[in-house]
């Protein structure tokens, strides 16, 4: 079928485009098409916070339900000075199908603060949290929504909010938020959970198209939370990481950079891009180097129809979120390069989520080979079903992920009926 030519960099436009192109192969009831692409609930809330030097400013903040259709909405929560409504919304929109491809029994949400965590104190970040945590604790809670870390966000920022939420109701509720740290109700395994995912889903890729993981020179784009794991995770594997970049730069060298050295230079410096090795790339010139995967684990809109024609990678793994625009799949497709979508190969961070909430819930937690053999089966079951139903329907992954997301949602939405 043709697809519409779009030029879209909003990343609701983005995801609603995406949801559209992929709704076409999905026979759904007069109706559902919209239900589905409607947020179901949308708060924004404006709060002050106390700063260090006793001035007061205000911050704005939001949390989107996209749908609750498969059960409680998870999502994470970005500090990040460019979030807008429409960034939270795609992104809340984007989690209810990584849920329901993954098989789990939760819809999408999201949340964001407009503000650089870079510049805020220790102690104005914890205020600020902890007011942001109570703001949404209207839609929040273990059995309604369950926030996780994102960009700019990590286990300590989660735990301020676990305790928020449990000094409100006077009694510890670990489980209405994950990514916690382990010494309060965290789960082993949780914060590397999503580059470890990435790196499994790109040896499952690799396996598929006949490429060799052994000596694949890969390039990541965004040295945090999910690029950094990944990084590793693909070297043990035997990969060579040629190049990476974080916001302030990258590093590129074809005989390999060691992702151990990487990480030890941004924790003393800040950046990957004062690494003492290789050549100066910036940010962006990292999609472009001669590669065969490469894994763009930083923002959205990334990978752009002007860009994608200079990509060398053969396979590409979206750690980020929505970091390819719809036009720049079209592109991507035209050039045979495999693009693995986020809704797929990032689904180890809410996989690993889910089975915190779930020991929380339970109050009995697992080994680390336990979580890992357990996430390893799902990531695996996904991609072979998006596989599957991507060479019977004749389209590209993403396409095929969203169609098999859809039609779950849809089930289970037939089934429970619209009330009243
Ligand atoms: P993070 O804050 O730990 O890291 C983000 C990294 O990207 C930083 O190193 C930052 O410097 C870099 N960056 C920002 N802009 C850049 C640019 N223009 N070029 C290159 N690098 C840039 O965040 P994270 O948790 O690793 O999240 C990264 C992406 O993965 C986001 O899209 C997020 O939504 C997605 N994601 C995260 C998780 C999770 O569990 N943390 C799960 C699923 C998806």
């Amino acid at each position: 079928m043709a697809q519409p030519a779009v030029t879209v960099s909003d990343p609701w436009e983005m995801a609603l485009e995406q949801f559209h192109r992929a709704a076409r192969y999905v026979p759904l009831k007069r109706g559902i098409r919209e239900f589905l692409a409607y947020p179901k609930r949308e708060l924004t809330v404006n709060f002050p916070v106390k700063m260090d030097d006793g001035s007061v400013r205000i911050f704005t903040g939001y949390r989107v339900h996209h749908s609750t259709v498969l059960g409680p909405t998870k999502g994470g929560i970005r500090y990040h000075p460019g979030v807008t409504l429409n960034e939270v919304r795609a992104l809340a929109m984007w989690m209810t199908w990584k849920c329901a491809i993954a098989g789990l029994p939760y819809g999408g949400a999201k949340g964001g603060v407009v503000c650089d965590p870079k510049q805020l104190s220790s102690g104005e970040l914890e205020r600020l949290t902890r007011r942001y945590a109570t703001e949404i604790s209207v839609l929040m809670g273990p059995e309604s929504d369950i926030p996780a870390p994102d960009v700019g966000t990590n286990p300590q920022v989660m735990a301020w909010i676990m305790d928020t939420y449990s000094m409100h109701r006077g009694y510890s509720v670990p489980a209405v938020v994950t990514g916690k740290p382990v010494s309060v109700g965290g789960s082993v395994g949780r914060e590397e959970a999503t580059g470890l995912g990435c790196a499994l889903v790109a040896r499952e890729a690799a396996a598929a198209v006949g490429l060799d993981l052994k000596g694949a020179r890969v390039a990541v784009q965004g040295f945090g939370n999910v690029g950094s794991v990944a990084a590793l995770t693909l070297a043990r594997m035997g990969a060579v990481v040629v190049a990476v970049s974080d916001s302030r730069g990258g590093v590129y060298d074809p005989h390999g950079l060691d992702p151990e050295a990487l990480l030890a230079c941004k924790r003393a410096t800040g950046t990957v891009a004062d690494f003492p090795q290789g050549q100066r790339v910036s940010a962006e010139e990292v999609l472009e180097v001669p590669c065969d995967v490469l894994v763009p684990a930083a923002l959205e809109g990334q990978i752009t129809p002007d860009n994608a024609r200079r990509v060398q990678a053969r396979v590409i793994i979206e750690g980020a979120n929505g970091p390819t625009t719809p036009e720049a799949d079209d592109v991507l497709r035209s050039r045979n390069v495999l693009v693995v979508p986020d809704i797929l190969a990032n689904a180890g961070g809410v996989i690993v989520s889910y089975f915190e909430w779930v020991q929380d819930l339970q109050a009995f937690f697992w080994t680390e080979e336990e979580v890992r053999q357990r996430l390893e089966r799902l990531l695996v079951r996904g991609f072979q079903e998006v596989w599957r139903v991507s060479e019977q329907r004749g389209v590209d992954l993403r396409t095929a992920a969203l169609v098999r997301a859809i039609e779950r949602v849809a089930d289970a939405l037939y089934t429970r009926g619209i009330y009243p």
